[in-house]
């Protein structure tokens, strides 16, 4: 009599949550938001804004989404990084 089977099967962990296979038909738009969001939250809270474009996007779709608040505190985020100057 073994339950090996069934511990198996219930087996999860947290990375294997990240690495979803990447399905090519369209999903639910709202939960693509929601991932994206909860995506860069977690790089952000991770690397404590290493200023990578995760960290860009991070700030930018923070901005956006505490904007109603009129947050007290100056936006860090650089906006030269948008205008490539090339000779
Ligand atoms: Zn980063």
């Amino acid at each position: 009599m073994t339950a090996h089977a069934e511990l198996d099967g219930i087996k999860t962990t947290p990375q294997e949550a990240l690495r979803l296979p990447r399905v090519p038909e369209p999903a639910d738009e709202n939960d693509i938001l929601r991932e994206q969001l909860e995506y860069l939250i977690r790089h952000a809270a991770e690397r404590s804004l290493c200023s990578c474009s995760e960290c860009q996007r991070y700030l930018r779709v923070r901005a956006l989404l505490l904007e109603i608040f009129s947050e007290p505190e100056p936006q860090p985020v650089q906006q030269s990084a948008a205008l490539p100057i090339a000779a």
